[in-house]
């Protein structure tokens, strides 16, 4: 035991640092409300960004999958695991997102780690937002090629950065998020498209929470900028507004082509099983089918960002459905949370080292699942617990 005792101290550290998790038990499934540790509550947490996490049409593709399929698929997608069905999905995401091709991960984190490193290696330069996600900055550290970090969505310093190390690189990357899943603003994508072209760099966007939020019936990002074809690697996942499990790249067939070839996970982890892929395909048809629910989705973002704005809180620059309340202090934002909690509303606070110090808040992701009457009622206690803590007047 004396082996692992230095494994105690560290969660000792983080409890007296105030960073240890507490981790919710969700009964049963994704929604508006759910049920968190026995207690019915509004869910201001989830990506499940157009309730399909609970679609009845995704649940009968998934339980039909499982008849047709089984529930394993066996082994590593390169040896005896592609199914017809991930090829089925990996067509459908790409006429979808209206890319040459498409390849299917098990999740957008290994989406990341799989192309970073495939595309860049030593000698190569990876220029990356400062917010980028956990799973690019991991993408990168699995490369053997330099990281420099640009600062936030600015172009001007993206060039500055680009024009001071150019001339040492092999190969130059532009790595961003599509929308910062902290704040909900939206990368300037056609201007790091133009910098980009300046310098001959290939970009790569991860757009997991664009996916099925931006652009036409939810294509995403590049879409949304109609920069189709402008853009060598754009990253989704399926795990937030496709309400199922895994991770996707679209781009140039050759690039899909020589995932299929090196891309790691692929080739050492085995894939989805059937019924997240039938599932994944069923949340495409519905998309199709409709863009009733991105606008929604929409719809409900507006509505509630304007309730908190109308009560006085400060709702930073969100673009997107994900609305952050700006509290400052990591205490306020944590006690603001279970003051929520205990009157009927799921709302994490989110604090340093996640976000900057002095900038903690509680980030609410809205959801076509929520209804109007959910959101006044999010509004009143929000303002209840505003003026409770003195955040309100
Ligand atoms: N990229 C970004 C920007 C994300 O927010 C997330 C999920 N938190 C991921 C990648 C990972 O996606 P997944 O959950 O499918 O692994």
């Amino acid at each position: 035991m004396s082996k692992i005792e230095f494994i105690a101290q560290e969660i000792e550290s983080l409890r007296e640092q105030g960073l240890f998790n507490i981790i919710r038990t969700i009964e049963g499934p994704q929604g508006g409300w759910f049920t968190v540790d026995g207690k019915k509550v509004l869910n201001l947490c989830s990506n499940n960004y157009l309730g399909f996490a609970d679609h009845p049409k995704l649940k009968e593709a998934a339980k039909k999958a499982v008849d047709e399929y089984g529930v394993g698929p066996g082994a590593v997608r390169t040896i005896a695991g592609t199914q017809s069905i991930h090829l089925e999905l990996e067509k459908k995401l790409a006429e979808f997102k209206h890319a040459p091709a498409c390849i299917v991960f098990q999740a957008g984190f290994t989406a990341n780690t799989a192309v970073i490193p495939a595309i860049t290696g030593d000698g190569d330069i990876i220029f990356s937002d400062e917010l980028n996600h956990a799973s690019i900055i991991d993408g990168c550290r699995l490369s053997k090629a330099r990281v420099v970090r640009y600062a936030h969505n600015d172009k001007e310093d993206l060039r500055k950065q680009i024009r001071e190390h150019k001339d040492s690189a092999r190969r130059m990357l532009i790595i961003t998020d599509g929308v910062f899943s902290m704040d909900g603003d939206i990368a300037p994508l056609p201007e790091i498209v133009e910098v980009a072209d300046e310098f001959g760099a290939m970009v790569m966007v991860d757009d997991a929470h664009g996916e099925g939020v931006l652009g036409d019936s939810g294509r995403g990002i590049v879409n949304h900028f109609k920069l189709e074809g402008k853009v060598e690697v754009e990253v989704g996942t399926l795990s937030k507004a496709f309400g199922v499990m895994g991770g996707f790249i679209t781009g140039p067939a050759v690039l899909i082509d020589y995932l299929k070839q090196r891309g790691r996970p692929f080739l050492f982890s085995t894939g989805l099983t059937p019924a997240d892929t039938a599932a994944a395909i069923a949340a495409i048809d519905v998309l199709l089918e409709s863009d009733e629910p991105v606008k929604r989705l929409w719809d409900n973002a507006a509505y509630f960002q304007k309730g908190l704005k109308a009560a006085g809180f400060d709702t930073g620059h969100s673009q997107t459905p994900i609305t952050p309340v700006m509290l400052g202090e990591a205490k306020l934002a944590s006690d603001f949370s279970k003051r929520l909690f205990e009157k009927d509303i799921f709302a994490q606070s989110i604090s340093y080292p996640t976000v900057a110090r002095g900038k903690a808040r509680i980030r609410c992701m809205l959801s076509a699942a929520h209804t109007k009457e959910d959101l006044d009622f999010a509004v009143a206690r929000f303002t209840e617990v505003g003026k409770e803590l003195g955040v309100l007047k």
